[in-house]
């Protein structure tokens, strides 16, 4: 296993419809592998998070529990 640089990004989507007149967007955190040349999602928060920065802070807290630093950026 090489580093492993993990990035967080938050994903868009519509919530549930029935719930008022326009359905709210609700946030949520996803992990990928900054290597991974498909980016494919290694983890995604199961919340329904109001802002984008909600989102992300929760990614970040979950990425803060893994035992793999993110790898500087320092050549
Ligand atoms: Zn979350």
């Amino acid at each position: 296993m090489g580093p492993v640089a993990m990035k967080i990004r938050v994903m868009a989507s519509h919530g549930p419809p029935g719930r008022g007149v326009i359905p709210a967007l609700v946030y949520r955190a996803e992990a990928y592998d900054e290597a991974d040349r498909f980016r494919e999602c290694k983890w995604g928060c199961s919340h329904s998070h109001d802002s984008v920065e909600h989102a992300f802070n929760c990614g970040m807290d979950w990425l803060d529990d893994q035992p793999a630093e993110p790898a500087s950026e320092t050549a």
